[in-house]
């Protein structure tokens, strides 16, 4: 069976950055959208999301990615770092309750105080709102790793997160519940961890009515297993 990409529909793949291939030996880069296993794996997740119907939801999105698409949602909001519409993650220029999605996919290692953007995600949710955060590969190590700098031998990155950060977010948001589920890329088999946190209303279970597996943490008690 040929492999396609979910998100041009292409099955032409090639070396991903460096020349390198995924984990699991395959040709991580799709030649004509240029995906790589992330992206494939947020647009899987997001296409079980959307079948909660999101056309009435608002959304802010930082750092354009090819895994979204506009069209899913009411309106798509997009922070450009150093662009015209840039937004500070950690003091977001926006009211309190505004937005009924906010994305967040590899953003967070390249602030100083990912604590107080969590902080700030959260205050510009909605009541029945949801964020969606991800990272560079926090399955494949167990602890954070914090240097507090940039690090530009690592794409300018402040850490490396580790699967102890659903417990870092959870201490920062007391009154959110934090859904972990794996991803998978459709193409490649390759799994990663992406975060749903969700701040009430009936959008948690909704989530975990369409998403098959995970970990969930409410406020900072120890995180249980579901399903
Ligand atoms: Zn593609």
């Amino acid at each position: 069976m040929t492999a396609t990409c979910n998100i041009c529909g292409a099955s032409d793949f090639g070396p991903g950055p460096g020349g390198r291939r995924s984990v699991t030996g395959d040709l991580p880069r799709c030649t004509s959208c240029g995906s790589l296993e992330r992206h494939r794996a947020i647009r899987d997740t997001f296409e079980r999301v959307t079948s909660c119907d999101c056309t009435d939801r608002n959304v802010l999105q930082f750092s354009p990615d090819p895994a979204v698409r506009k069209e899913w949602f009411g309106a798509h909001e997009v922070s450009v770092y150093e662009g015209e519409n840039s937004l500070d993650l950690m003091a977001i220029d926006r009211p309190d309750g505004t937005y009924s999605i906010v994305i967040g996919n590899h953003v967070l290692e390249h602030v100083s105080d990912d604590r107080a953007a969590f902080r700030e995600i959260f205050r510009v949710l909605k009541p029945d709102g949801f964020a969606f955060v991800s990272f560079p590969d926090p399955m494949r190590r167990s602890v954070t790793s914090d240097w507090g700098y940039p690090n530009w031998d690592d794409h300018g990155h402040f850490r490396k997160y580790g699967r102890d950060v659903i417990e870092k977010m959870g201490e920062e948001l007391p009154a959110a519940t934090i859904l972990e589920y794996i991803a998978a890329d459709p193409v490649t088999g390759v799994e990663d961890l992406v975060y749903f946190i969700c701040k009430g209303g009936p959008i948690t279970d909704q989530l975990l009515g369409v998403l098959p597996a995970g970990r969930v943490s409410i406020g900072s008690s120890p995180t249980e297993k579901v399903q």
